[in-house]
């Protein structure tokens, strides 16, 4: 097993079995509906804010929020309240697939050539300037496409 950059703490079991594991978005008991009711009881928090909550989308970064958000169009800057079910949906699964091609890219150190919108100049898609700015109450950058992000 290979640690980088983080700190490592010795904890008992008790404190163990107090881990809500079904926030981890790669774990087999991470839990979709659940996240997505959870999700509902803000609705005016800003989409960016919530995929960086660890206690909702546990193991999801800034470069999982922004490439996650590209993929189903959805601007960062959407209130989860306006979000459609369908779409709310699309981003809690993404977040997930995300994770796991980001595992297998970073392995693999070929991570930074997937990138489709983060730190990226122009859009894969239209063309357009990547916008870049720092989003939400985490004040975490984002990057995205006008165009083929909608704002909910
Ligand atoms: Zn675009």
């Amino acid at each position: 097993m290979y640690f980088y950059t983080c700190s490592v703490k010795i904890v008992d079991e008790s404190f163990l079995k107090k881990i809500n594991w079904k926030a981890d978005v790669m774990s087999d008991v991470w839990n979709p509906e659940k996240t997505e009711n959870i999700l509902k009881t803000t609705p005016k928090t800003m989409i960016c804010d919530a995929l960086m909550n660890q206690d909702i989308f546990s193991g999801v970064g800034n470069i999982i929020k922004n490439e996650a958000l590209f993929r189903v169009g959805i601007h960062p800057e959407s209130l989860i309240g306006n979000l459609p079910s369908k779409k709310l949906k699309e981003i809690i699964s993404e977040a997930r697939n995300y994770s796991f091609d980001f595992k297998k890219w970073k392995k693999a150190n070929v991570l930074s050539k997937h990138f489709q919108i983060y730190h990226q100049k122009n859009c894969p898609k239209c063309g357009a300037e990547v916008v870049k700015k720092d989003t939400g109450k985490s004040k975490r950058t984002s990057f995205f496409c006008e165009k083929d992000q909608k704002m909910y």
